[in-house]
């Protein structure tokens, strides 16, 4: 059994046009090197639960744009408050009012929220967090998880190509979930911490995920208190998965600053930064802009998103449909004997093979989910949309048990 997929003629002439005028091919995150041979690279449409790849292969969608698609593709009432204000205006000389609607509506959803600012990217909003927390205490250390992603910022960039190392010199790093750890960060950054940045839960790329454990949330709360620096929680990639409002609300874990982007517009390209007064001030004299992170469409889309979740109670249908997936793959590859370990929350699942050849067979797993036309990723976690209903469930079960005895029978343990 190849982990191969087989290409046709226009999947290959398409890699080959951009092997021509796209450095490497293609970059970040959406690169298929990272996939299996052959993965598809460039896709045609979306909707609803399925997507279709350019040759016209259908898929259902458990990977959601890695995570912007969070209602099914070009969801109809998202697309209807689109158009309608794409008949209006989108890039203006001043934001539409909806801004203002926008910004009410994240303060009434989020707790801890007195305000919003919004922009494009995740990295846009975990950037200016930093700024806004160093610009509030006058200090300049900032703590971060080690191993953990908040973006493609020089600060906070995976790799150090073309990355002075002094872009780094006031961080200090700590080990999630591990309170010595933070302890050790703080002791170092000697007086000078602004702030501690720290994700929902751990979702490092390429690892087992780890969930917060609540004694070391409520740690990190209370050390930044007592330090007056400033709690930043990264929800760019489990915001409106996890809660109808920042993904620490069940835990009753408050930050002072909170980053947002993916899963806000379904799919329409916005990213937000809500805080609390503690920090309004600073958030008003940084100076933070970019020619199109006051545009109107993407903000209706975020409007009619949030409308959508609110009224459909989507937080609790992904998860009930993203626990029946985890726990079906579980009972299946147990019931075959097969060692995986599937961790992370239930709506961002991330599966992998264990033991010796866990990168081989989890990648052949994902390839031949392809070929029977479900798309995941063998790196990265998954993400559930509201779309997935539960007739759809036993048809990704139904995938997903197939794939296992096609991994067993090419000799998976
Ligand atoms: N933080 C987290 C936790 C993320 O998952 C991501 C994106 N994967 C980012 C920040 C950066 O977001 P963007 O790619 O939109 O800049």
């Amino acid at each position: 059994m190849s982990v191969a997929l087989r290409m046709n003629d226009n999947g290959r002439s398409l890699l080959e046009r951009a092997q021509a005028v796209i450095p490497g091919g293609m970059y970040g995150h959406q690169d298929t090197k990272l996939q299996w041979p052959g993965a598809p690279q460039f896709f045609d449409r979306g909707h609803g639960p399925y997507i279709w790849d350019s040759e016209g292969k259908r898929y259902i969608d458990l990977m959601c744009s890695y995570g912007p698609i969070l209602h099914g593709h070009h969801h109809p009432a998202v697309e209807a408050a689109v158009m309608r204000q794409m008949q209006q205006a989108d890039c203006q000389n001043g934001p539409a009012p909806v801004m203002i609607d926008l910004a009410e509506r994240f303060v009434n959803v989020v707790e801890h929220a007195d305000w919003a600012m919004f922009m494009k990217n995740g990295s846009d909003a975990t950037t200016l967090a930093l700024t806004i927390a160093r610009a509030a205490t006058k200090r300049k250390k900032i703590l971060v998880a080690k191993g953990a992603y908040h973006g493609a910022a020089p600060w906070c960039t995976p790799n150090m190509h073309g990355i002075p190392e002094e872009e780094r010199v006031h961080l200090a790093y700590y080990e999630y979930n591990n309170i010595e750890s933070v302890e050790v960060a703080i002791a170092a950054a000697d007086g000078d911490v602004a702030g501690i940045i720290v994700s929902p839960f751990r979702h490092d790329a390429g690892f087992d995920q780890e969930l917060v454990d609540l004694r070391f949330a409520r740690h990190l709360r209370t050390r930044c208190d007592a330090l007056k620096a400033l709690l930043i929680l990264d929800d760019v990639r489990c915001g409106f998965r996890m809660a109808f409002g920042s993904s620490w609300e069940p835990i009753g874990v408050q930050p002072d600053l909170s980053a947002w982007s993916k899963a806000i517009a379904n799919g329409y390209p916005l990213a937000a930064l809500l805080g609390s007064d503690k920090c309004r001030e600073a958030a008003s004299r940084v100076f933070a802009t970019g020619s199109f992170w006051f545009s109107a469409v993407p903000m209706v889309a975020s409007m009619a998103t949030l409308d959508l979740l609110a009224s459909e109670g989507g937080v609790e249908q992904m998860h009930d449909s993203a626990s029946a997936i985890t726990r079906g793959m579980l009972d299946q590859a147990n019931s075959m004997g097969l060692h995986v370990s599937v961790t992370g929350h239930p709506t961002m699942t991330y599966l992998t093979f264990r033991g010796e050849n866990e990168r081989y067979w989890t990648t052949k797993f994902a390839a031949e989910c392809a070929r029977l036309g479900l798309y995941i990723h063998p790196r990265h976690n998954w993400f559930v949309s509201t779309a997935i209903t539960r007739e759809l469930v036993s048809e990704i079960l139904a995938i997903t048990e197939k794939a296992f005895m096609a991994v067993k029978k090419a000799g998976a343990t």
